[in-house]
């Protein structure tokens, strides 16, 4: 009598488009790498579909999954709570399924902090952020909640950037203020991190959101969320000028890394999973 088991845990992600997202890529890397006997799902679920994939997903004991876009607020009505950040975010992009119960948390801006950590201490610290979309809304939340000093919201539309200001100001101890975007952005000498959450360099290795580059100074951190490539032209420029260049991968490998810790309880190997994005995107400059 054989003692094998020929079931999988499940996870997996709800977007749509969805063909060129390498989550499952670097997640089943990781899973093989760990000996553990689950699957990352990727589905392409259209917005009229999403009650249904997440009832399947329920009735199917699945432990958890990624949402991108276009549900991570679509998905709220459909859980049975919220994280702090989520909440405060008002996005869902990981949820977890736990004794039929779901739970809605946002690991964007989570993601990006433990990549941060490995070059800084955010606590104090004084931070630009470029864009106020999605990424930069979650990026500035967990930014607030982690005791950053002060952050700048720069962009084109400053009332967007104003919005997400004041979700720092009411929901966190942080401090944060909204700039417009008007030709380039000089970045103040007490800036500590200068961070890229603009869509500006994605899949384009020469395009450079208008920053004043002989503000780059000597010492500064310049992060960039831009996964593909991984070394934007930003980051170059920065390098060059001897800043500390964070690349947008670690971004993207440390969401999967928190992920699998809330569906799992396992912490992944994030050197794997970053081995495994860069044998798709790349990793030279
Ligand atoms: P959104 O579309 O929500 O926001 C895009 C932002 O970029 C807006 O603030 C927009 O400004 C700004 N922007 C775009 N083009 C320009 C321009 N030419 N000049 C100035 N500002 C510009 O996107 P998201 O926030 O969801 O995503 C942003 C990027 O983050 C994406 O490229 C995505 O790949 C990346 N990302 C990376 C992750 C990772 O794990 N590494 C995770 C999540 C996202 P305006 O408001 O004025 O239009």
């Amino acid at each position: 009598m054989s003692d094998r088991r020929f079931l999988s845990i499940l996870t997996g992600s709800f977007s749509t488009p969805c063909a060129d997202n390498p989550t499952v890529a670097m997640i089943e890397a990781a899973y093989r790498h760990h000996d553990i006997d689950a699957r990352y799902i990727n589905c392409d679920v259209k917005p009229g579909n999403l009650a249904d994939a997440v009832r399947g997903a329920k009735a199917m004991e699945w432990v958890g999954f990624n949402c991108s876009l276009p549900h991570k607020v679509a998905v709220i009505p459909y859980l049975d709570a919220l994280s702090e950040s989520a909440r405060i975010i008002g996005a869902v992009n990981c949820v977890t399924i736990r004794d039929g119960r779901l739970t809605g948390d946002n690991t964007d801006g989570k993601g990006f902090l433990a990549s941060l950590r490995e070059v800084a201490d955010p606590r104090g610290a004084k931070v630009m952020l470029l864009g106020a979309g999605g990424a930069a809304r979650a990026i500035a939340v967990e930014l607030g909640l982690a005791g950053t000093g002060h952050v700048t919201i720069v962009n084109r539309d400053p009332a967007k950037a104003e919005t997400i200001a004041a979700l720092v100001r009411d929901h966190t101890r942080g401090d944060a203020r909204a700039m417009p975007w008007e030709g380039e952005a000089r970045v103040p000498e007490d800036v500590d991190i200068l961070i890229n959450a603009t869509s500006i360099g994605l899949g384009d290795r020469d395009a450079i959101p208008p920053v004043a580059l002989d503000s780059l100074r000597k010492g500064l951190i310049v992060a960039d969320v831009i996964p593909n490539p991984p070394k934007t032209r930003l980051l170059r420029e920065a390098k060059a000028r001897g800043c500390t260049p964070l690349d947008g991968l670690g971004m993207l490998v440390n969401q999967g890394v928190i992920g699998v810790e809330l569906w799992l309880e396992k912490t992944l190997d994030a050197g794997v999973m970053k081995r495994a994005l860069q044998d798709i995107f790349g990793a030279g400059d």
